[in-house]
């Protein structure tokens, strides 16, 4: 089985980068999660959400294609009105308080390059989203990484020095661990001239539906919070991702996509985004599935000796007892068997797996097929 995981990288030919420029030969991307194409998988190595979204999100899409497919031939609305108006309504903030993008990567780009100021320190967590870095060396910004405390929280009071800004993920990847909304306060309070950007990525899996930043916009005007629709809205596919912010730093992320692609978002993503939005009943009732399966998750795992970190997100961090042996082996020997999970070969949590939450179904073969092997 392990054979056709592989890519086919025989087949690319060699690259010659004689005519890249400096920023090209010095960039070292971010590499994502494999998408293997085989079936038989238990793909839990890329925190999709397991499942399938609201169907009025194809109903609002087929709708396009099939009544207004005429309108494909005209350009989507730059700035997204009606996503942005229901967004706001569902958010309880203002239209102008919210910038939405191409998924929020490609808002975290943006955001590096509007605010955070050239070789001026940018501090992070020494464990976090790894890409980051990636964006640090893109818009040439100096990150420096703060370490985490040995139970992998965020300690704020490490975070008092001199910066251009602050960004953390909120829960943390790949970790899992919430920073409360309070230390977060502290940090916006302690750096009145940064802008704080807190990473929600996975916040919807909360188990307090109040652990969010967006809150504190209003009261901050140097806070960003960024979420997407990729993880809680099982709309990776759809790359659909927003900030939240007074409505000048947003002003500055407009300018600087409307300097780069004014149309980030096609007419089939704004209009799946929003029957996403208005299906709420349906957001809430999978996000409480996977809630309640990371608690089985953990138990589980627990039972079979892991040491699991306290999660917020749809994944959970856990290291395998020593009878187990080595944690990549653990992660070679659940890929032979087709189940997939990430392991990071980088210092602090190389004994570590991310396994994200999937069905009843695939958390139980992820289990039976641990209870197998040792
Ligand atoms: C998944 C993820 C994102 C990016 O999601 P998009 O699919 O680009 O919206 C951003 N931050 C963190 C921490 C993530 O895990």
């Amino acid at each position: 089985m392990v054979d056709t995981l592989t890519s086919n990288a025989d087949a690319t030919p060699e690259i010659n980068t004689r005519l890249w420029s400096t920023l090209i030969r010095n960039l070292t991307p971010y590499t994502p999660g494999e998408q293997p194409k085989h079936d038989n998988l238990c793909k839990l190595n890329t925190n999709e959400n397991p499942f399938p979204p609201s169907p009025k999100v194809a109903e609002a899409i087929a709708q396009v294609l099939l009544n207004q497919a005429d309108h494909l031939k005209r350009y989507p609305a730059p700035e997204s009105d009606e996503l942005r108006a229901v967004m706001a309504q569902v958010y309880q903030v203002a239209p102008n308080q919210i910038f939405v993008g191409n998924g929020s990567d490609e808002v975290l780009a943006h955001i590096f390059a509007c605010f955070f100021v050239k070789d001026r320190s940018v501090l992070t967590p020494d464990i976090g989203y790894s890409f980051y870095p990636v964006y640090a060396d893109t818009f040439h910004v100096n990150l420096v990484t703060i370490a985490l405390k040995a139970d992998f929280s965020i300690d704020v009071d490490d975070y008092r020095r001199p910066c251009s800004g602050i960004i953390i993920a909120n829960p943390n990847a790949p970790t899992g661990v919430l920073l409360p909304l309070a230390d977060i306060e502290k940090l916006l309070q302690e750096h009145r001239n940064a802008v704080i950007v807190i990473d929600e990525a996975y916040i919807d899996f909360a188990d307090t539906p109040n652990a969010s930043a967006v809150s504190l916009i209003d009261k901050y005007d140097n806070l960003v919070v960024t979420q997407t629709f990729s993880k809680s809205r099982s709309l990776a596919g759809l790359r659909v991702g927003m900030a939240f912010a007074n409505h000048s730093l947003i002003e500055a992320l407009n300018r600087y996509k409307n300097s780069f692609n004014s149309y980030p978002l096609d007419r089939l993503a704004q209009a799946g985004a929003v029957a996403s939005l208005q299906d709420n009943d349906y957001f809430v009732a999978c996000n409480q599935k996977v809630i309640a399966l990371r608690h089985d998750v953990t138990q589980a795992l627990t039972q079979l000796g892991f040491t699991v970190l306290p999660s917020q997100a749809n994944f959970v961090f856990a290291k395998p007892p020593a009878s187990m042996g080595e944690t990549i082996q653990v992660f070679e020997k659940l890929r032979e068997q087709g189940v997939i999970v990430r392991h990071f070969n980088k210092p602090k949590i190389s004994s570590y797996l991310r396994i994200t939450i999937g069905t009843a179904e695939q958390n139980q073969r992820l289990l039976d097929t641990l209870t197998n092997l040792f």
